[in-house]
């Protein structure tokens, strides 16, 4: 036998006590609707310890225990992303985004002990806690809120930072904890049904990290500021705030100021390098750019060295925009929650023209050597990596997930279909991969909508659609949009002798799904056109639409 290296476990743990000393005077710097509110990564790391502690003694957290988090991207979350995986327990963060029932669901299934805050959500928190489980026995409220909403909660309220006022600024973080026990759950629901919880572990975290650092991604580095867009509660914000406290990289955190002219107006001031978000902020932020709404002069944004753009295909007008107007250079990427979430990301080879450059830029990009990639036939079989035939993607790799979380009362092991017998996730996306590995999506294998970077269940329109009795079928898919990248078309088949029209049906639906998920556009059909196996066949629909072949009125704002 040869003795090879030390087997050292890899943890959040390390990431902060790495970043708390060796990066000290790093800074993580939250928007606060007016301007910027500083502490240094030695701060971030004392507090962390108070909140470790203050969760061990106080509110009984064990590493059995399940802290959730309800909150925008800021210093007091980020210190619950550090505290809680580094004390052994499991950070869930929590999308507050989701419908009330949606998020009480993932509570519940979670089995969260504890919730952490922000004053700012309470009013969403207050709305679904008559549906909460007993298990959640502990609030904690970062930020000014109105604690009376809390009046009807059995379990304790308690005020962050009196809470962690006082304790020891020195924790004996579990370094030698397993690097494979979970660490944070974060859920998904792209997927038909309920949302399904994917549990990254200590390893997989890590590993992600050095990827997210690595030179092939965002190379963040002590020079860097990375103002992550995209939500915390979005698949670790895509592993940036963890890795730049790995890396000494400093944070701009937006906080809910997500709007075109908050985030112009922070860029401006603080400078960041690096960014990452949806389509839809970047389009948004482009307008800004284009047309400042509350001042004459540019906003400097020269500072951005690479910009992020993924979680939905970016149009490459709106690339060439930020860099042919203002000099900001957009990188394409893909991943999903399962997939921690870096997937691909649209680096081209050395040596391209421009052109060339570009045809690579706009594709999804190329997976790392971490990250293996194959693509199904329709009957199961392997399609060649040729640029041209397509097939379901379907991955794997160490910071890939190889089952959804079971939860309370459940077989964690459950398989489900999404994993293939063999350990590869079949991702639902199809697309054809070049011979030198770069992902081409073209459609999609699941039955959901993103809009604005959020799923839309066409299932679940559909079902409460043909729930109307004057409907004998519905079908919803994604149509393109410029504002959201896509949002839902309804084509709904009437019955013989039915009253109802459009705007009634759109009016029935409203008072069952949440606003922003109501379609806009409608189309009275014959039929819906059916696979071989009857199973509504979505892509004919969407090739109508885009053929103008569908009769489509358009209801609500566009
Ligand atoms: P989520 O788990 O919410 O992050 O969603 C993951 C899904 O978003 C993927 O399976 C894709 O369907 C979609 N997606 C993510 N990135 C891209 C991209 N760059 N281009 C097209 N679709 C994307």
């Amino acid at each position: 036998m040869f003795s090879t290296m030390q087997d050292v476990p890899l943890t959040v743990a390390r990431i902060l006590a790495h970043g708390s000393t060796v990066h000290g005077r790093a800074t993580v710097t939250t928007w606060d609707g007016t301007g910027p509110v500083t502490r240094t990564y030695a701060e971030l790391g004392a507090r962390a310890a108070q909140l470790a502690y203050a969760l061990r003694d106080e509110l009984g957290v064990t590493p059995e225990h399940v802290v959730g988090t309800l909150m925008w991207n800021n210093a007091d979350h980020m210190e619950a992303y550090l505290a809680v995986p580094a004390m052994g327990s499991v950070l869930h963060t929590l999308n507050l985004r989701l419908a009330p029932a949606q998020l009480a669901y993932i509570v519940n299934h979670a089995a969260d002990h504890a919730i952490i805050v922000n004053g700012s959500v309470l009013p969403l928190l207050a709305g679904v806690l008559p549906q909460l489980a007993p298990t959640l026995k502990h609030i904690v409220v970062s930020g000014p809120g109105d604690l009376s909403l809390l009046a009807g909660f059995a379990g304790t309220v308690h005020e962050y930072e009196q809470l962690i006022a006082g304790r020891p600024t020195e924790y004996p973080w579990e370094e030698e904890i397993d690097e494979r026990r979970p660490a944070m759950i974060c859920y998904t629901s792209g997927t038909t049904g309920d949302p399904k919880g994917v549990v990254y572990s200590h390893r997989s975290i890590y590993l992600h990290c050095l990827q997210v650092n690595s030179a092939a991604t965002f190379a963040l580095t002590p020079q860097d500021t990375a103002l992550p867009v995209v939500p915390m509660f979005h698949v670790g914000a895509w592993g940036i705030p963890h890795a730049a406290f790995m890396s000494g990289a400093n944070l701009l955190m937006p906080d809910r100021f997500l709007q075109p002219q908050p985030l112009a107006t922070m860029i401006d001031l603080v400078k960041p390098t690096v960014s990452g978000a949806v389509p839809t902020i970047w389009n948004g932020l482009l307008d800004e750019l284009d047309h400042p709404t509350a001042r004459e002069t540019p906003y400097d944004t020269s500072s951005l060295r690479m910009v992020v753009i993924g979680g939905s295909a970016c149009p490459p007008a709106l690339m060439r925009g930020f860099e042919e107007r203002h000099g900001i250079r957009l990188v394409h990427a893909w991943g999903m929650t399962e997939t921690s979430p870096l997937g691909t990301f649209a680096l081209p080879p050395a040596g391209l023209s421009a052109d060339e450059e570009w045809a690579y830029r706009v594709t999804q990009g190329v997976f790392p050597a971490s990250v293996e990639a194959r693509l199904t036939g329709p009957g199961g079989e392997r399609m060649p990596h040729d640029g041209v035939s397509a097939g379901e993607l379907e991955v794997r790799g160490p910071w890939i997930a190889g089952a959804y979380y079971g939860g309370a009362g459940q077989d964690p092991e459950r398989p489900e279909d999404k994993f293939s017998e063999d350990g590869w996730l079949r991702t639902g996306d199809v697309g054809t991969i070049t011979p030198d590995g770069f992902l081409t999506l073209t459609d999609r294998a699941k039955d959901v909508i993103k809009s604005g970077g959020e799923w839309i269940s066409s299932v679940e329109l559909e079902n409460h659609l043909m729930a109307h009795q004057e409907v004998l079928e519905a079908a919803v898919v994604a149509v393109p949009d410029e504002k959201w990248g896509e949002r839902p078309l309804a084509a709904v088949v009437l019955r013989p002798g039915a009253t109802v029209d459009l705007p009634g049906l759109r009016a029935f639906l409203a008072g069952r799904v949440a606003s922003w998920q109501l379609p806009e556009r409608w189309s009275l059909v014959a039929a819906v056109p059916k696979t071989s196996v009857g199973k509504f066949d979505k892509k004919v629909i969407r090739a109508e639409y885009a053929a103008g072949l569908l009769d489509v009125t358009v209801l609500g704002k566009e």
